[in-house]
């Protein structure tokens, strides 16, 4: 048994505690409260004291790209979303298999440095996993899935994937399937992964709604998107008339449980056709990356109206400066200044656990979760403590992952 003392422990599932601590045995928490408590309930525990200092749950990053990270600042921006589609294209040509693994590599790494101990990244080249060592951080790799251009034999994607994580038993996390947008993967294609999601269990996620450009092909049928598309051979008959997230409901693509990453653009309609499904499928908002696409303000007061779960994730560094869920956390701030400190918090916890289908299991301080936690610089008073980890600038002093130094 190890005890982790703090001058303020924030559980996030129950309330702050001062002078607190966690009991962890093996890779779980074994008990959350008050130093004094757990020291006389665990005499022989080993004690590390954490000092003046916030210890609070490691954060879960709810999407993110790990194969682009070397493409900071290589696009400028444009506001074109078309355009930015063009030049990664262009990019991803340029790079090697050693390019993208030193990319996969390094964001991993600047994850770690800024507290993230959980992440959900689409990978949309799998094979080169096995080059990899071991992850420090929790990571689940969704495979990205699309059609547009060739087809895909899905269950052997699956079928390779589950004997991955049964034969590496060091990595943490697991695998996901994630067909990537509507406007690159048909139907058809949604429905086959919405079967394999369902038959093997795996978390599914994908893009949605994402820019006016995407919303102008389904809906009506034109645009720089439209053209584009159109002039690479996709079948555009599918436009003209639906928004993209009615294409996608209309066609039963989606499985319970769908993690819907952007949802910018609602049209006419949608908020009727969503308003039923807020408990099977949650939200995920990219701030940093909605600004660098200078896009019209998320419908976050809708979707919240509604009942949905969101959920903070950075997108990749192909439109983002960086991998640090503060910064989103402090970027969302300023679009959203009414929003609690608490509430903003659970969106990079509580939220993309729930997301996962593991709430409970990481995220949050509680007897039976996974100890994976951080601990940041103190701030007077308890209510403070939310405020200072949602302002904070500088890297967690410890990131714990299992109850190891990660
Ligand atoms: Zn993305």
């Amino acid at each position: 048994m190890n005890l982790h003392r703090a001058r303020i422990v924030l559980p996030l599932g129950s309330p702050p505690i001062e002078d607190g601590a966690v009991a962890i045995d093996g890779t779980n928490f074994a008990q959350v409260g008050g130093f004094d408590d757990l020291r006389s309930q665990f005499p022989v525990a080993e004690v590390t004291d954490h000092g003046e200092a916030i210890l609070l749950p490691g954060l879960i990053n709810a999407h993110c790209h790990l194969d682009f990270t070397s493409m900071r600042g290589a696009i400028l921006q444009s506001g074109s979303f078309s355009a930015w589609v063009r030049r990664i294209n262009d990019l991803k040509r340029t790079m090697t298999d050693a390019d993208y693994i030193a990319s996969i590599t390094a964001g991993l790494g600047e994850l770690r440095k800024w507290g993230t101990t959980t992440v959900l990244n689409i990978e949309s080249l799998p094979e080169l996993m096995v080059q990899l060592p071991p992850p420090r951080i929790r990571t689940w790799w969704f495979y990205e899935l699309l059609d547009i251009r060739s087809r895909i034999h899905t269950e052997d994607v699956v079928a390779g994937a589950l004997a991955f994580f049964e034969e590496r038993p060091s990595w943490h996390g697991g695998f996901g399937l994630s067909p990537h947008a509507p406007y690159t993967t048909s139907p058809d294609l949604y429905k086959l992964v919405r079967f394999c999601a369902e038959k093997y269990g795996m978390p599914f996620t994908t893009h949605l709604a994402e820019s006016d450009e995407e919303m102008q092909m389904f809906a009506e049928g034109s645009g720089p998107l439209f053209d584009f598309l159109k002039s690479i051979g996709r079948d555009m008959s599918d436009c003209g008339a639906k928004t993209p997230i009615r294409h996608l409901l209309e066609a039963d693509a989606l499985p319970r449980g769908a993690i819907l990453v952007h949802m910018n653009q609602l049209g006419p309609g949608d908020e009727e056709l969503l308003a039923p499904r807020a408990g099977s499928f949650s939200i995920v908002h990219c701030p940093n990356c909605h600004e660098y696409f200078q896009r019209g303000p998320f419908p976050y007061e809708t979707f919240r109206r509604l009942g949905f779960r969101i959920s903070l994730g950075t997108d990749s560094c192909a439109s983002n400066r960086g991998l640090n869920l503060f910064d989103e956390m402090q970027t969302f701030r300023r679009h959203f200044p009414n929003v609690a400190p608490k509430e903003l918090l659970d969106m990079v916890t509580r939220h993309p656990a729930s997301a996962l289908g593991l709430g409970g299991r990481f995220g949050e301080l509680r007897a039976g979760a996974r100890a994976d936690f951080i601990t940041l610089p103190f701030a007077e008073g308890v209510e403070n403590a939310f405020e200072a980890v949602v302002e904070n600038r500088t890297p967690p002093y410890a990131v714990y992952l299992n109850g190891q130094s990660a």
